[in-house]
């Protein structure tokens, strides 16, 4: 079995005169080896640019570090580089230097939302923990490029031990996300401490692993990173391909090791201008990944960090792609799209609208083949009517009663709240009022 391809061998004897046959597979070579500077990419690659573009590389570089695995260089097409969607996604644009009036440094709250270094907790029963600033590859979309890579922000173990303090003193954490950087840049042993100590918190139910090393550095799946994982199990791991070009026979051989142990995989990629905006590319690249045991996700609308304008489509494009997928191809081929509300909204579903019309007693509805139907209402529903007292409830739920706290719409529509309206607090309107209470 060829574990790499001819282009694969070449290019390592020019970026390593040293390397043997085996290093290819060998994820560390890679990381010693990573391409980190202008000179080293154009040698590799064979590529000469003209001083002025070196120099205008040179400068983003300044401000956001380049990093590509020679595993994820040699999937570059030399001949069109330019258009290459690998290229795109791992070679600065002097494009990044540009900054747009909507850009933010953290459009997404996430050192606000922060109650200890390293943790984000926004949602009420999850929290998303960065414990690597470190990836193999630096994404040039990445939402937090300012902080990736950056030697100074990479998290101490007593940070990494804050974090697991916090996730242990906060019952309602019951899913923990561990994100970076990359945290399968850690060693197996760091990892295994670390997933040992959260799996030890009893509230805590499922742990995810957010990790591009499939795509970027698919050898970083060995056989002893996967017998470790599967001792934390239930474990998720969601991953980003972008492209069907990252699909390769290496890719998928790592993706065949983490579905074998048990662990299910999902994809999140980022809608990105020049590199996948297109119905059919996302279509093509579903298909590859649900035959390899991954589900699509989300599909990321590209989000307002500084550096990403280039990057970004029109909502529009999201939504046309998700008209040509839902009832065109398998419901598991369907990621969700989504738009990461900036200010820490969280994440917004995006869909086309299917429902037309609606009466009292019918509901209108429209299909992807633009068919218009009706769903007649049930006469007889009896409204369960909810005051949270689970206990003595006919659904047999058997728990404890609810809490009575509901928040946003939810608290709306419910029973048991009697709030009539969510209403912002800096009108006029409610200054003027809160004079006369
Ligand atoms: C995306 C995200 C999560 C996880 O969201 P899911 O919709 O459950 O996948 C959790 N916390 C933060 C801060 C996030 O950005």
């Amino acid at each position: 079995m060829t574990v790499y391809t001819e282009r694969q061998e070449e290019l390592a004897g020019v970026i390593d005169f040293e390397s043997s046959k085996s290093d290819w597979t060998d994820w560390k070579w890679h990381i010693r080896n990573t391409i980190k500077t202008v000179s080293s990419f154009e040698k590799a690659l064979g590529i000469t640019f003209s001083d002025r573009e070196r120099k205008k590389h040179e400068l983003t570089l300044r401000k956001f570090p380049l990093g590509i695995t020679p595993y994820y260089l040699s999937l570059i097409d030399v001949e069109d580089y330019k258009n290459d969607p690998v290229f795109l996604q791992s070679f600065p644009s002097p494009k990044e230097l540009v900054i747009e009036r909507c850009d933010m440094t953290d459009p997404l709250h996430e050192d606000e939302d922060s109650p200890v270094p390293g943790i984000t907790h926004r949602y009420p029963d999850r929290v998303l923990f960065h414990v690597s600033n470190l990836c193999s590859m630096y994404c040039r979309h990445c939402t937090r490029k300012r902080k990736v890579g950056d030697q100074d922000s990479i998290p101490s173990k007593s940070q990494l031990e804050q974090g697991i303090e916090y996730i242990r003193n906060t019952p309602q954490v019951r899913d923990v996300l561990l994100s970076g950087g990359d945290p399968l840049m850690l060693s197996d042993e760091k990892l295994d401490w670390l997933l040992t100590q959260i799996r030890e918190i009893e509230h805590v139910e499922v742990v995810r692993i957010g990790t591009r090393m499939p795509v970027v550095l698919p050898y970083r799946i060995t056989d002893k990173l996967v017998n470790m994982l599967k001792k934390h199990h239930p474990l998720w791991v969601n991953t980003h391909f972008n492209h069907p070009r990252e699909v390769t026979d290496s890719s998928r051989r790592a993706l065949t090791k983490l579905a074998d142990a048990g662990i299910p995989l999902g994809n999140q990629s980022v809608l990105l201008a020049g590199v996948n905006d297109c119905p059919r590319l996302i279509k093509t690249l579903n298909h590859k990944l649900v035959k390899s045991r991954v589900r699509p996700y989300y599909l990321y609308q590209c989000d307002l960090s500084e550096g990403l304008s280039h990057f970004r489509t029109p909502v529009g494009k999201g939504i046309e792609i998700m008209e040509s997928l839902r009832g065109h191809t398998s419901g598991f081929a369907v990621p969700t799209y989504v738009i990461d509300a900036p200010g820490g909204g969280g994440k917004i579903p995006v869909m086309p609208n299917y429902i037309i019309s609606w009466a009292s007693n019918k509901v209108v509805l429209r299909n992807y083949e633009g068919v218009i139907t009706t769903y007649t209402e049930p006469e007889s529903y009896e409204c369960n009517y909810c005051d949270r007292n689970c206990t003595d409830c006919n659904l047999q739920l058997k728990e404890d009663d609810a809490e009575e706290k509901a928040i946003g719409v939810q608290k709306l529509i419910s029973d048991w709240d009697e709030t009539l309206s969510l209403t912002p607090e800096d009108t006029e309107r409610m200054e003027r009022n809160s004079h006369v209470a």
